[in-house]
């Protein structure tokens, strides 16, 4: 079996070199190739000895997962849908705005934690991306995307908004960031690589340990009861647990805020009682809001609130002094929007049968 390099972020790259009984710039230079060069072939590499290149092509590889379908939609969003084996696809989105260009990665082949609001839960979970899988979403789209005419690079963030909890895919994950952040890889700051979470607590402590990138987290409620049922992990880190590793977390992170999303769905978390309710739990955390209107899908049994509603509840927290933004929804016409991403899973949890018996108890 061949090693697959677009697995190692830099350390693992170095020490596998060593291995060999190469140098560690060996791995520099490769990582360069791999990631700004966007080499897929040892024969690219021209800087490396031809005795070294012939190692290599023998004994690994540069394993990017291969490119299904391209679509561009009327906005500008564009979406890669990329191969992960066996039936399955994962879904990468790109955001063009004027100030900057966001890549939305997906960490895992649906979702295991099923919040009844997110398509990805509803279709089950089938298995966590490999570094691989998740670095070659952005390798695809920065080299479809490229550089600006002053010579930057058209993705400048990156949130890991996609399919899946990246938090429940950890270690994986933590070796994407670091390619991401690697002046050999992708160059970003820490400041504009966003992981979002539903609220994984340990997961976020050792985050801000081990990663400490800016931090997005899926709050969706204001009480215990409404995120119960929105969110079942809420059950095992109820909020009081939650708040507390927000404020854990900004001690290290690199923005001194804590993003909060906010779903909105009609009647059942956008009244002005819940965003007052919201003042008095984020009072003692640094934070911003980003309300994201609900992107509706099949069977799903929520409605998106008014735009009226979600003003109101926009202006009671700016009336606090919270930044609060209306999530714009982009790229509808490619089905790009949050949690509209399906890509093609293979439920491995029956839970796709499970909702299709519930929607159809409901239509009878
Ligand atoms: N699993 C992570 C990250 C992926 S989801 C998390 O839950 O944070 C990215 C964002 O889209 C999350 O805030 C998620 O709650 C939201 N989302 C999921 N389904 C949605 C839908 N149908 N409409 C709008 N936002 C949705
Ligand atoms: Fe998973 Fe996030 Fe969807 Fe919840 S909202 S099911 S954690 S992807």
């Amino acid at each position: 079996m061949k090693t697959n390099l677009l697995n190692f972020d830099l350390p693992a790259l170095t020490e596998h070199f060593a291995q060999m009984g190469e140098k560690p710039f060996r791995a520099k230079q490769v990582m360069r190739w791999i990631h700004q060069g966007g080499a897929q072939s040892f024969e690219q590499m021209t800087d490396l000895a031809k005795s070294l290149r012939a190692k290599l092509q023998t004994q690994a590889t540069v394993g990017i997962p291969e490119l299904l379908a391209a679509q561009e939609s009327k906005d500008g969003t564009r979406k890669w849908l990329l191969d992960v084996g066996t039936g399955n696809g994962v879904e990468t989105v790109f955001i063009p705005e004027s100030e900057r260009g966001t890549l939305c990665i997906s960490s895992q082949v649906g979702c295991a934690l099923e919040c009844t609001f997110c398509s990805t839960g509803r279709q089950g979970f089938n298995r966590n991306l490999s570094t691989a899988e998740i670095i070659g979403q952005l390798w695809w789209a920065n080299k479809a995307l490229g550089v600006t005419p002053k010579n930057e690079r058209v993705i400048s963030n990156v949130v890991m908004m996609g399919m899946g909890e990246p938090l429940a895919n950890y270690d994986n994950v933590i070796n994407a960031l670091s390619i991401m952040l690697d002046d050999h890889g992708y160059g970003l700051s820490r400041r504009r690589v966003t992981v979002s979470t539903s609220g994984m607590v340990p997961q976020m402590d050792k985050l801000k340990e081990d990663m400490p990138v800016a931090l997005a987290v899926s709050l969706h409620a204001s009480n215990d009861k409404v995120r119960d049922q929105l969110i079942p992990l809420n059950k095992k880190y109820p909020l009081k647990e939650l708040m507390a590793a927000c404020n854990r977390y900004l001690t290290k992170a690199p923005r001194d805020f804590v993003t909060f999303e906010y779903v909105m769905l009609d009647g059942v978390n956008d009244k002005p009682e819940h965003a007052y309710e919201l003042l008095d739990l984020v009072k003692d955390t640094p934070c911003k809001f980003n309300l994201i209107p609900f992107n509706p899908f099949p069977h799903s049994g929520y409605q998106r609130s008014s735009n009226h509603n979600i003003n109101v509840f926009k202006d009671i927290l700016m009336q606090a002094d919270i930044v609060t933004t209306v999530r714009k929804t982009r790229g509808e016409d490619i089905d790009a929007a949050c949690g509209q991403l399906a890509g093609q899973v293979k439920d491995k949890t029956k839970r796709q049968e499970k909702w299709q018996k519930i929607s159809l108890e409901k239509q009878i």
